[in-house]
């Protein structure tokens, strides 16, 4: 036995990881995973599964292959094992054929503790018999739902992994997965043969994401005032469709924010630039399709934004997933309104295939329920994973009170009226220039102006009666009729409200929603950084460092060991050594770059 097999899981947790102490279910992992058991482990984005390998990888006295699908992500994900001082390395079709034998060169002498592959290397004739000529100790599966076709990232190439336990009956596999639906799991213990594997599900509750949903009036310019709140901080904004994706980078671009567009219309090659422009924090925004972001590494991701209307929870859980991978607080804004559902509807009623369809639209209802009803958001998004949740997180727009209801009877009275005498004929648009009371030539051609309600809601701006609106639609007091232009119908629920016999509230949040409330924001926003300026000195001096060493900012330090600096602000290696994520080979390299930083910024500040 050699000395690195001696070490036990919790002190290399510490010496190579800089981490105190294990997440839930890390250490009952490595523990099957050391004892020669298959296993199959379900944990949410950021639970820690890279570790879970690694660990066991650096421990077995051979070689640990890891399959991971996205070739893109292998580099980074080398990378930051490299700079922990793992002995890892990855073979795909990005690699010349020069570097490709060097690599084989190391593994041939034994040099390598790590491999990453990605599957259609594995499916190449004759691969996997030529990893027999390697000490091959343990198999890692990651993103193992790719193998699913029930799972929301089905590739074929996956399948090609069925055969790992023929050609290696006695080597142990596990497979990772952030998928929590149990037809996957199925899928993935069978395709794989996993023998009796030991079984790990994690709790989906990602507590440190705050979840809001704000009624959309104005996409561009809320968009934009939540990333504004947020200078300086990375974030995704998800659009559905590529022109909007366009021009929301470009209208935040405008606005000042360094923004950048991703979706599948660019080349390639354009779109790994973006991507990496934002992974080195060249750029804080990107703005995407859901083309963006599976697989993503990039740990300091703090907001991810939904512009429209997801297609399914588990689609909003997945992409909200990418923020706060580090741990630290996040916030998941979505913005909602009824055109979307109806533009949903639309596409949905293309779908030829009738049991898609069904699925499609079944997915649809509970977004939307998911959206309008007062239930935590957490504890709807846990039970659709079947996870039982107490509510009252505390961490969501709901358990904050932020949709503490306000009551607006009298305001909705003036829409359904104005819906009322003009006989439930016109569309949205037209009701608000009614209430409004604005001079144009069709309302003037309809004598409308000369109705009681017209003009009846100047005081107030357009955008608040659009939200009013929005909600008697997903109040279901009226409906837009879709077989007649979406002219607005009243129900009989909505009549009871005209007629005063039926309350009326909306959201706080709606009722403020035009005027400026920085006292909420700092609610939702907590405050993640203990000091601010000595913050940003350290970001500078880690950006400098990613890029002397073409890497990310990220892989040399999370923001969370930042964070951690300018709290703790450690005097010497020791101090130094106590900052999570600061193991002994980041000591090494870059104790003498951050330690003089702090040291002379608490200097400057004492005096
Ligand atoms: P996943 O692959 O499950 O999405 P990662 O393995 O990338 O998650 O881990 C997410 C982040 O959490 C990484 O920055 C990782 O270093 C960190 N992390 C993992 N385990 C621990 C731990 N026990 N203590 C603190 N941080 C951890
Ligand atoms: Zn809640």
């Amino acid at each position: 036995m050699n000395s690195i097999e001696q070490t036990n899981s919790k002190s290399i947790l510490k010496s190579i990881f800089g981490y105190d102490s294990f997440r839930p279910n890390q250490e009952e992992v490595i523990d099957a995973i050391l004892s020669g058991k298959d296993v199959f482990t379900s944990m949410p984005t950021g639970g820690g599964k890279s570790l879970c390998y690694q660990i066991p990888g650096i421990i077995f006295e051979g070689l640990t292959v890891v399959i991971s699908p996205l070739i893109a992500l292998m580099k980074d994900q080398v990378d930051e094992a490299i700079e922990k001082g793992i002995s890892a390395t990855f073979l795909n079709s990005s690699l010349s054929r020069k570097e490709t034998v060097e690599i084989y060169s190391r593994l041939y002498r034994g040099e390598v503790k790590i491999l990453y592959i990605s599957p259609e290397r594995l499916a190449i004739d004759g691969y996997i018999e030529k990893l027999h000529d390697f000490k091959v100790k343990f198999f890692a599966i990651d993103e193992a739902h790719c193998l699913s076709e029930w799972g929301h990232d089905f590739r074929p190439d996956y399948l090609f992994l069925a055969q790992l336990r023929n050609n290696f009956p006695s080597v142990p596999i596990a497979a990772f997965t952030a998928t929590a639906t149990k037809q996957v799991q199925k899928d993935i213990i069978r395709i794989l043969s996993l023998e009796n594997p030991f079984i790990v599900r994690a709790s989906f509750n990602r507590k440190e994401l705050y979840y809001k949903i704000e009624n959309k009036n104005d996409p561009l310019s809320q968009i934009y005032s939540f990333i504004n709140k947020r200078k300086g901080e990375s974030g995704v904004v998800y659009r559905t469709s590529r022109k909007e994706v366009e021009r929301t980078a470009e209208y935040l671009r405008q606005m000042g924010v360094r923004a950048i567009h991703y979706h599948a219309g660019l080349s390639k090659i354009e779109r790994a630039k973006n991507q990496e422009l934002f992974n080195i924090d060249e750029v804080n925004v990107i703005v995407a399709t859901i083309a963006f972001g599976m697989g993503i590494n990039k740990s300091n991701i703090r907001y991810v934004i939904h512009g429209d209307l997801p297609k399914s929870i588990e689609g909003y859980y997945q992409e909200t997933g990418r923020a706060g991978r580090d741990g630290l607080d996040s916030s998941c804004l979505l913005l909602f309104s009824s055109g979307d559902i109806m533009k949903q509807n639309y596409f949905i009623n293309q779908i030829e295939n009738p049991k898609e369809k069904e699925r499609s639209k079944e997915n649809l209802n509970r977004i939307i329920r998911f959206a309008t009803v007062n239930v935590c958001r957490r504890k709807q998004i846990l039970e659709y994973f079947n996870e039982e949740f107490h509510g009252n997180c505390g961490n969501c727009d709901v358990c904050n009170d932020d949709t503490k209801k306000v009551d607006a009877l009298i305001d909705a009275q003036k829409v359904l009226s104005a819906i009322a005498r003009t006989n439930q004929s016109f569309g949205i648009n037209y009701i608000i220039d009614v209430v409004w009371g604005a001079n144009t030539e069709k309302i003037r051609q309809r004598n409308h102006d000369k109705l009681k309600t017209f003009g009846i809601g100047k005081d107030k701006d357009k955008k608040w009666w659009r939200a009013i609106i929005n909600e008697l639609i997903s109040q279901e007091f009226i409906y837009q009729d879709t077989e007649r232009f979406n002219v607005l119908r009243m129900s009989e629920e909505g009549k009871n409200v005209l007629f005063g016999k039926q309350n009326f509230f909306i959201s706080k949040q709606t009722a403020l929603s035009d005027k400026k409330s920085t006292a909420k924001v700092k609610a939702d926003h907590k405050s993640l950084v203990v000091n601010e300026d000595l913050f940003i000195e350290l970001k500078e001096v880690r950006t400098k460092l990613a890029h002397d060493k073409n890497v990310p900012p990220y892989i040399i330090f999370s923001d969370k060991s930042l964070v951690e600096m300018t709290a703790i602000q450690p005097k010497n290696d020791e101090e130094f050594l106590t900052v999570s994520g600061v193991g002994e080979k980041k000591l090494e390299a870059y104790g003498s770059y951050f330690l003089p930083t702090i040291q002379k910024f608490l200097q400057k500040n004492a005096d």
